[in-house]
């Protein structure tokens, strides 16, 4: 079973044995046709909005495994949508438009794809507040984070727009007289797209704007935890001026859309973000016909703090790394290795910081923390506390158990919780929980710490508090890790550098950045000989 699966207890990948969405009695007052989004819930109106899928050009309903629904994590009465659930046909429809479309799409010059692409960004921005309430409602995290995470879309317009006017390659002289050599960029075809829950707006835009300013189209089969997310972003798309079969969304579960699209002929690359198990699958079956694939996977992110750490600073990035978004970040701090001479007193103010995040509904005010974004993610945080309390010698400092009541009756809640005594080996060290869990590792020095952070299999982010420059230096000389921070936590990626990781985390691919360009595109070498005659490179030489 994929993870989205298993954390939703099966509940909208795999269809089958679904409450009716009429038996709801709190719902959503909004209209079926239009883009207006509320919070009022009422047993008058509790009527869910339909969403649709968008493919060859066309809005449907209906999906040949039927339908799913949305429900808030913080709220499971809330009812976010209706979606359909598609299966291997919608996929071969959605890839035969993607592929008509890409005969056209790819000869419109790429200055022009890019004023599309930037006016992506201005309806973004113009929808913002909007998008941002949805998503906060659909997946959990509080408001401040889905403004920022449309804000990362916004700004990866405007990043990938500016590349409708480089796109850059290379000149080069060439070694016989009269010759010209050069290498330009190309598309590649028809990209399919799949994607995780936790960025449902960036993460998506990271892979779908380049792709598209590249020249390439689009199939994208959005995480089945936040298709309403996935069905804003493809109307700013075609508002912007998108031709219709170039982006295609094919809502549905891993299993059934997911495998069709690795699986299917026309589709050359796949780009991933999502489990390091699923990704390994993506990797295995897509490796059979030889395409692309970027994998953008898992994290065990770790902060060191030393003992000359600014301790006030390091305090605040060990509480947002750990438990901004509750944890559920490719980039969340899982790990905090501390310096043995500040530890007791550092973990303690980390303690006593921790007990007082606010935990509720992301939509209200003053809210630090939301929900697990389903039961099944909740249920595999509750197993990994389970893990670390019978694991040798760590202590349960904070947390650890569910919360059922009052303001978090009918939400997948769970403590911030925090472990201490913890050793590099244990389960609760190496694996990811993608949770509100912070595992707390004493060192002795610079040399273990290292040690420690690189001891996983994992190597996304990193980072390191300290006030030696030398100490930074060798850092970020020795961190097996695709990020690495000073004096920052592990999250706050910014779009304009590469984004990935070494180790399982991937397969070598970076998103965001020029880097990006890398997946979407093909390198051609060209030589134009002008001699006007046969001269041969490594044969003909003066
Ligand atoms: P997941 O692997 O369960 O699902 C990701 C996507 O893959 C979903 O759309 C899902 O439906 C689809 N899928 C599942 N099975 C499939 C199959 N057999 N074939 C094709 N597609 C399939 O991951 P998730 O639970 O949505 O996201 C959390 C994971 O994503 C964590 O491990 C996290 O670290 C990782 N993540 C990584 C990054 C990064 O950039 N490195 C960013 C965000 C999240």
């Amino acid at each position: 079973m994929a993870q989205d699966e298993r954390r939703n207890g099966g509940r909208n990948d795999e269809i089958g044995g679904q409450d009716s969405i009429e038996s709801r009695i709190w719902g959503l007052i909004v209209g079926e046709n239009t883009n207006e989004v509320g919070l009022t819930m009422s047993a008058n109106a509790a009527k869910p909005r339909v969403f649709k899928n968008f493919i060859a050009g066309k809005w449907t309903a209906d999906g040949t495994k039927g339908h799913f629904d949305n429900i808030s994590p913080a709220d499971t009465r809330d009812v976010v949508g209706q979606f359909p659930s598609a299966g291997s046909e919608e996929v071969m429809e959605a890839v035969a438009a993607a592929k008509e479309e890409y005969a056209r799409w790819r000869l419109v010059p790429a200055p022009k794809r890019a004023e599309i692409i930037r006016r992506a960004g201005d309806i973004m921005s113009a929808r913002k507040e909007e998008i941002a309430q949805l998503m906060t409602r659909e997946m959990g995290k509080i408001v401040v984070e889905t403004r920022g995470d449309v804000q990362e879309g916004i700004d990866t317009a405007y990043y990938s727009a500016g590349e409708g006017r480089r796109l850059f390659g290379d000149t080069v002289p060439c070694e016989l007289p009269n010759k010209f050599g050069m290498s330009v960029r190309m598309p590649v075809g028809v990209c399919g797209m799949i994607t995780p829950w936790n960025f449902p707006m960036a993460i998506p835009t990271w892979k779908i704007f380049p792709a598209l300013v590249c020249g390439n189209t689009v199939v994208f089969k959005p995480a089945t935890d936040t298709p309403a997310t996935a069905v804003m972003f493809v109307e700013v798309l075609l508002e912007a001026g998108v031709p219709e079969k170039a982006i295609n969304l094919v809502c549905g579960g891993g299993s059934s859309v997911g495998n069709a699209l690795v699986e299917h002929p026309d589709v050359p690359v796949i780009s991933f973000t999502g489990s390091s198990d699923v990704g390994k699958r993506i990797a295995s079956v897509g490796g059979q016909q030889l395409k692309r694939i970027s994998l953008e996977l898992g994290g065990k992110n770790a902060m060191i703090v030393m003992d000359d750490a600014d301790l006030d600073l390091a305090l605040e990035g060990a509480v947002w790394g750990a438990f901004g978004t509750t944890g559920q970040r490719c980039t969340a701090t899982s790990r905090l290795i501390v310096h043995e001479k500040i530890a007791d007193k550092f973990t303690q103010r980390v303690i006593d910081r921790v007990k007082k995040l606010r935990v509720g509904n992301g939509l209200k005010d003053g809210i630090e923390m939301g929900p697990c974004v389903s039961q099944g993610q909740r249920e595999s945080v509750k197993q990994y506390v389970e893990i670390g309390k019978n694991e040798d010698k760590a202590t349960l400092a904070l947390g650890g158990n569910e919360l059922t009541s009052g303001d978090h009756a009918h939400g997948w809640f769970f403590e911030p919780t925090i472990f201490t005594d913890v050793k590099p080996n244990m389960r609760i060290a190496q694996e990811e929980i993608f949770g509100p869990v912070l595992s707390v590792i004493r060192i002795k020095d610079f040399d273990e710490a290292i040690n420690v952070l690189n001891g996983t299999i994992y190597g996304l982010s990193s980072s390191i508090y300290t006030r030696d420059v030398n100490a930074a230096f060798r850092a970020i000389r020795d961190i097996e890790a695709g990020i690495t921070y000073v004096n920052g936590p592990t999250i706050g990626a910014e779009v304009q550098l590469p984004f990935g990781g070494v180790k399982a985390t991937g397969n070598g691919h970076r998103e965001a950045s020029h880097t990006v360009l890398d997946t979407f595109t093909e390198w051609k070498s060209v030589y134009v000989d002008y001699s006007g005659k046969l001269q041969r490179a490594q044969i003909d030489i003066e």
